[in-house]
């Protein structure tokens, strides 16, 4: 029988690795599961909730975890969980691969598998184990929610007796899997929505969803998509035709929705000083970038700065101000990837090392750290002088700064008013 634990994540993290849903799930396919008492308080999963659906309930993180042949979380967890595991057990989880290699080392010479599912392939079949996607699409919805709350005006038009209130105007920057959702909210709010990207391809769904795509459309536009739907980094000249068009688009916008990144890169400085300060006081930007530096000049990293009126919010961790659908979506990815590990015979774990879904996610196993990526950020010095036997054929998150590891994910925000930061209203910024 495969056993699967859960332990609690860090006081910052209100998502959890399994929801009640899956593991009704995992101990009809002959799992047993364990999770740690208390631990989807966060995403309102109470411990009565995991019994019914046929989970044990443990005291302690290293209750829960040491006879388990499989441990999900969602962030990188403290090394005391990854000792008490088994040797030769898996961690599972967003284990922030390319941030604190040393950390990441640690955990390898527990001898533990570490497998980090923000390195899944962007293949068909990995298409339900994506949390990236599934995260992402959860905050686009919050940063467009979150702004309509902050804005002080009402998004859609509306014709009344005593007058007409137009409808705002939202732009949405990059328009991957969050700016397409962020997109699609904004519309159903009734807004007046318009969006830019670098690729071509996105223009025809950024018109599917009712939104006008604005776009440098040149020859190195049409060039700009990598093999694996990625955005390029794209040359001086072309960045300086894109600001002049966004500098005259951004000054009549009321919100805007900055989710442009460039896996392997520091986030695109796509607004400028000068552009915040030439929209109207009350606007919003709402910079989906900042765990990678932000898309806007002025953002600060899990703060709400303002300037001359103009609030950019650069929370942290969106899709943890979402945790039940957080959380659930989650842990269906890490289900559906866990699922052609287990032998359905015997029901034990059986992972296919050869496998493209391992070979791509696997950063340590039996002690040596097997991605090439984090291995040479180690600089040799790796974990018991681990080969680099995989490509990190995805490395998405492999910027300066990725998201936070539990430790860095604390919120900042002092509460200053006019010119300073404040803590958002009612919001975590974990
Ligand atoms: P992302 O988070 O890497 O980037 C967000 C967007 O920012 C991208 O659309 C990118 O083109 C854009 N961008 C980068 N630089 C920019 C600039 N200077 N100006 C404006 N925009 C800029 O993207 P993502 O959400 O991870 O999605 C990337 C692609 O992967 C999409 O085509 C998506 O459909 C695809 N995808 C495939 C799978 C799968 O097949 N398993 C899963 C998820 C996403």
């Amino acid at each position: 029988m495969i056993a699967i634990g859960v332990p609690a994540e860090g006081k910052d993290e209100p998502r959890i690795g399994l929801s009640p849903e899956t593991v009704k799930k995992l101990v009809k396919a002959g799992a047993k599961v364990t999770v740690r008492s208390g631990a989807g308080l966060g995403s309102h999963f109470s411990d009565q909730d995991y019994k019914e659906a046929g989970a044990q309930i443990a005291k302690s993180d290293a209750d829960a975890v040491s006879g388990a042949d499989v441990v999900f979380t969602v962030r990188r967890p403290p090394l005391a969980i990854a000792k008490a595991m088994k040797k030769g057990a898996a961690l599972i989880g967003m284990l922030d691969p390319f941030s604190d290699a040393e950390g990441l080392d640690a955990l390898a010479k527990t001898g533990v598998s570490l497998f980090a599912m923000e390195l899944m392939p962007r293949i068909t079949r990995a298409q339900s184990m994506d949390v990236l996607s599934s995260q992402s699409n959860l905050a686009g919805y919050k940063a467009v929610a979150d702004a309509a709350a902050a804005f002080e005006r009402a998004l859609p038009m509306m014709m009344t007796a005593a007058g007409t209130v137009p409808a705002a105007k939202v732009f949405v920057m990059g328009v991957g899997v969050a700016g397409l959702q962020a997109i699609a909210t904004a519309r159903r709010l009734g807004a007046i929505v318009t969006a830019t990207d670098v690729r071509p391809a996105v223009k025809e769904q950024v018109a599917s969803l009712g939104a006008k795509f604005i776009a440098v459309e040149d020859e190195e536009f049409k060039q700009a998509e990598t093999s694996g739907g990625y955005a390029k980094e794209m040359s001086d000249a072309y960045k300086k035709k894109q600001a002049a068009l966004i500098a005259d688009h951004v000054k009549n916008q009321d919100i805007v929705i900055t989710t442009a990144l460039i896996p392997g890169r520091p986030a695109p400085k796509l607004i400028s000083k000068a552009m915040i300060e030439s929209m109207r006081p009350g606007s919003i930007i709402v910079d989906l970038a900042a765990e990678r530096g932000g898309n806007a000049e002025l953002t600060k990293p899990g703060e709400i700065a303002e300037h001359k009126g103009v609030r950019i919010f650069g929370l942290l961790n969106l899709p943890g101000q979402v945790p039940v659908n957080a959380s659930s979506l989650y842990a269906r990815n890490l289900q559906a990837f866990l699922d052609p590990f287990i032998d359905k015979e015997k029901k034990v774990l059986a992972i296919d090392w050869e496998d493209e879904l391992a070979q791509g996610t696997a950063i340590a196993r039996d002690g040596a750290i097997v991605n090439a990526m984090v291995a040479e950020r180690l600089g040799g010095k790796g974990a018991s002088g681990a080969k680099a036997v995989t490509k990190s054929a995805s490395a998405k998150s492999a910027p300066a700064k990725s998201a936070p590891s539990r430790s860095a994910a604390k919120a900042k925000a002092p509460a200053k008013k006019n010119g300073g930061t404040r803590k958002p209203k009612g919001g975590k910024t974990t």
